[in-house]
């Protein structure tokens, strides 16, 4: 007996797909940038899972099936603020119920706990504390140094720098640069590692005049990341979306940052795409004269974060570098080979690591009457923010925000990080009712391998890390 078979044919399209999405795929699949105006088509459309299949085209091409996440103990030194954001459930007054602010014993303690539960970072933020004296800063660092010398430092929002020039008095109106700089100048020598990427939230003058009115605006953040760069630092960035904010502000926010991240890599000796694009009036005032570096396209090598750290020489986790014919020269000290084409791998630090879209919690803020944003709307904002930061090594889906099981979906979205085991988190946390989230490597892989991937343990500047129990190394493999 003969079986017929009908002929299997496959639709041009898939069922439901947006035909908008099409030369936005093109650019995808050609490694170029996405305009601003494609990125509204990926917020518009109906057709969500072709956004995320291309964000996972993206995530792919950079990571593999890699996806990391780290172990690392959270410390808030002081929850005293003398400002009031309006989304901010966090801050107290001094001598409200629940102020706190920690002594060096504390501070010295948690770091040796750290330690002892196998952590590679502590990531350190707190309000911007009106009467403690740069002093405390300082110490602080160099107390958990001298505690725990193998952690890594990863410490200090862009609004509380900002906020450390003025209580050294080294703040200057008129040249906000220089104060940073010497603030950061002397955090690293009390053993700053790199930066966080909090407080950026949108950048916008419309949300900032209405939600958080005193805090530093985008130049003031962006300045202070460019400084840190400067001073070979790597940092990380965010964006707290789902308040008063509307898409179009949110990819705007973006072109700033993927702005900012082209005069990072530029300076790290990456070359610009001659064909790039670039979008207008972002902001007004700035003529735009950098080149359009993506790190998307195929081949392209993800920036070496090697040198940062003393004693540290690993390579960073992800794509091997390709073979390149391009030309290298020995960089001004005569050490480090200095890159000249994106092929190569990089030596050197000063650039955004990572995006980490934060979705908006609206209990026990001001904005307590906004529903924040849904479920679908976070993953498609992970998704655009992976197709839109093109030269963006990392999407991080923070699970302490986004939920272990939403984290889980977005590693499918274009996230490839999910962030740690997370000991004490106390910024702002999903349903409010606990301080202590914290979940197992156990938990963190099992989610990751559920999922599909294969976890990869990084250390902050995301380098793979080999363990036995608490000792742990980076390795070159
Ligand atoms: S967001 Fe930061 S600066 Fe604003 S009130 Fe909260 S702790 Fe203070």
């Amino acid at each position: 007996m003969t079986t017929l078979t009908a002929p299997i044919i496959q639709p041009a399209r898939a069922p439901g797909a947006d035909p908008r999405l099409e030369p936005i795929r093109a650019k995808v699949l050609a490694g170029k940038r996405l305009s601003l105006d494609d990125g509204a088509v990926l917020y518009a459309t109906h057709d969500i899972w072709g956004v995320i299949a291309l964000a996972d085209t993206v995530r792919r091409r950079m990571h593999g099936d890699a996806a990391y996440y780290n172990i690392n103990k959270h410390l808030n030194y002081s929850n005293v603020c003398a400002l009031s954001c309006k989304f901010c459930e966090f801050y107290r007054k001094k001598g409200d119920d629940g102020a706190y602010t920690r002594d060096l014993d504390y501070i010295r303690a948690e770091a040796v706990k750290a330690v002892d539960l196998g952590a590679t970072e502590m990531h350190i933020v707190g309000g911007l504390h009106p009467y403690l004296p740069f002093e405390y800063y300082t110490d602080m660092l160099r107390a958990i140094r001298e505690a725990a010398p193998g952690l890594h430092i990863k410490a200090f929002t862009a609004v509380e720098l900002v906020h450390l020039a003025r209580i050294a008095k080294v703040y200057k109106r008129g040249d906000p640069q220089s104060g940073v700089r010497w603030v950061l100048e002397r955090l690293m020598e009390a053993g700053l590692g790199s930066l966080p990427g909090g407080g950026a939230e949108v950048f916008d003058d419309r949300i900032q005049k209405e939600a958080w009115k005193t805090k530093i605006g985008a130049d003031e953040w962006l300045d202070v990341h460019l400084v840190a760069h400067e001073l070979g630092l790597n940092s990380n960035c965010t964006m707290l979306y789902g308040h008063i904010d509307g898409r179009r502000e949110r990819l705007n926010h973006l072109e700033i940052l993927r702005r900012s991240q082209d005069k990072a890599l530029a300076r790290l000796g990456y070359t610009g795409d001659p064909d790039g694009f670039i979008a207008a009036g972002i902001p007004q005032t700035e003529a735009i004269t950098d080149p359009v570096i993506t790190l998307s396209g195929e081949g392209a090598v993800l920036p070496t974060p090697q040198g940062l750290e003393r004693g540290a020489s690993s390579p960073p986790i992800g794509r091997s570098p390709m073979p390149s014919d391009a030309s290298t020269a020995k960089d001004q000290d005569g050490g480090l080979e200095a890159p000249r084409s994106r092929t190569e791998k990089k030596t050197k630090g000063g650039y955004y690591q990572t995006i980490i879209p934060l979705p908006f919690f609206p209990d026990g803020s001001e904005l307590e009457h906004l529903p924040g944003p849904t479920g679908l709307e976070n993953l498609r904002t992970i998704a655009v923010a992976r197709l839109m930061l093109d030269n963006f090594p990392h999407v991080k889906a923070f699970w302490i925000m986004q939920t272990l099981p939403m984290a889980q979906l977005m590693l499918e979205a274009g996230a490839d990080d999910i962030d740690g085991t997370v000991v004490w988190y106390d910024i702002t946390k999903v349903g409010g009712s606990s301080t202590h989230q914290e979940k197992s490597v156990t938990d963190l892989k099992r989610a990751i391998r559920e999922a599909g991937f294969e976890p990869v343990e990084r250390d902050t500047l995301y380098r793979r890390v080999v363990r036995e129990g608490k000792n742990w190394k980076t390795t070159t493999s």
